[in-house]
């Protein structure tokens, strides 16, 4: 092993037996090269992080300007930052107006945890649910709500009153009661392998919702800032969220997220007791003025639109009798093969042959596909002719 791989393993914390240990020289666009000079095609982007690819100008030049004026001055919410108001400004810009008012994290399970936080203080009920087979986060709130009991179990006890529905099982919308405080959701399942919610479920769910007097939150975690095809995953499916979770991809590479609701519920946060949720760098400007630039940058381009029609040349150029089911939507797709030994093999053959693929925390039996949504037709083709070319073997 090399030294840096030693150094790697033996004092960064390791969370997995088999690290690819693929050592990073440098990323630009939907390629990271790697210290030897080969070059790996990402269909993951940082697992759905990366939104404009690797080291993108808009980005870059984003994040100097702002490093160069100010970086970290002071905790969330106390002074006025250009990057900050501005982001949420225009976040609010783009969404309906129950949710014009966001709080910046630091992460996805950070926004988690807030959302989770409001909804207990709006409601005055403790009762979370959330769906069998989701992730929320590894946090202890998130994870308390994480629809996997195996990946739990050696951390309990976690918080109390965490109950669940099925995805997609309408017949289980029943556990949703007037004692729910909030139902935590994601419109596309992550770590299961995208699935996709079918017959109005989230109509369902948001009308029981309705009924008992519950917060609906969705974690838009993974689904935000256009890879479904467009800005919020919520308006594929004309459902609209009390509260609304976002990170990954809305950092566009650099780590920001956010929990979004309206004036009203947000300013409980002010009150009783007041600091209702702190944070030193959640919002942290430089982020920000990332998160600004990438989100400028998809509203004022064709990037979204064409989204639709690269899920369609991955799906056309992804037929083969190994492949059994291709599953989500957009830029946020699962290859089935139904046998876990074909999806390690997949995954390590195609590293070999310079195309990096990644797994899901919940199935074996299937593979990620999440590319930058800048990635080109020519580098879908030439990914998909490397998958097929190992599924031949
Ligand atoms: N929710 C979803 C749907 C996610 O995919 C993730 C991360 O994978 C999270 C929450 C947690 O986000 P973070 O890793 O930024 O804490």
């Amino acid at each position: 092993m090399d030294a840096a791989k030693e150094i790697f393993k033996k004092h960064q914390a390791q969370t997995f037996p088999t690290p690819s240990c693929l050592e990073i020289k440098s990323a630009k666009g939907s390629y990271i090269t790697d210290v030897e000079g080969k070059q790996y095609l990402d269909f993951v982007a940082g697992v759905s992080a990366c939104t404009l690819g690797h080291s993108n100008s808009i980005i870059t030049n984003a994040v100097k300007k702002q490093l160069n004026k100010y970086s970290h001055v002071m905790v969330y919410g106390e002074y006025v930052q250009n990057p900050q108001y501005k982001l949420a400004e225009l976040l609010a810009k783009n969404l309906p107006t129950s949710l014009n008012t966001t709080y910046f994290t630091n992460s996805g399970t950070e926004a988690i945890e807030g959302a989770m936080k409001l909804a207990k203080r709006a409601t005055g009920r403790s009762e979370i649910i959330s769906c069998k087979n989701s992730y929320h986060g590894s946090t202890q709130g998130s994870l308390s709500i994480m629809g996997n009991e195996r990946k739990k179990a050696n951390y309990r006890p976690l918080l109390p009153s965490c109950n669940q529905i099925h995805f997609n099982d309408d017949s289980t919308l029943a556990n949703i009661t007037n004692k729910t405080a909030a139902v935590v959701i994601e419109p596309i399942q992550g770590a299961s392998g995208f699935i996709s919610p079918e017959n109005n479920f989230l109509l369902n769910v948001k009308k029981k919702c309705a009924e008992t007097g519950t917060l609906l939150i969705f974690d838009e975690i993974q689904t935000c800032y256009g890879r479904l095809g467009t800005l919020f995953g919520f308006e594929c499916y004309n459902v609209i969220p009390d509260i609304l979770c976002l990170a990954k991809g809305m950092g566009a590479g650099m780590p920001i997220g956010a929990f979004i609701s309206s004036n009203k519920l947000m300013n409980l946060l002010t009150f009783e007791p007041s600091l209702g949720h702190i944070t030193t760098f959640g919002g942290h400007p430089v982020n920000c003025a990332a998160s600004l630039a990438c989100l400028e940058h998809l509203i004022s381009t064709e990037i979204i639109n064409d989204i639709e029609e690269k899920e369609r040349l991955f799906r056309a150029n992804l037929i083969h009798s190994k492949i059994k089911e291709i599953r989500g939507k957009g830029l946020m797709l699962a290859i089935e093969l139904d046998d876990e030994s074909l999806v390690r093999k997949v995954v390590d053959k195609s590293l070999e042959k310079g195309l990096i693929l990644f797994y899901f925390l919940f199935t074996d039996t299937a593979i990620r596909i999440t590319p930058p949504l800048t990635i080109s037709d020519n580098d879908i083709i030439k990914g998909c002719k490397i998958i097929k070319s190992i599924l031949d073997e």
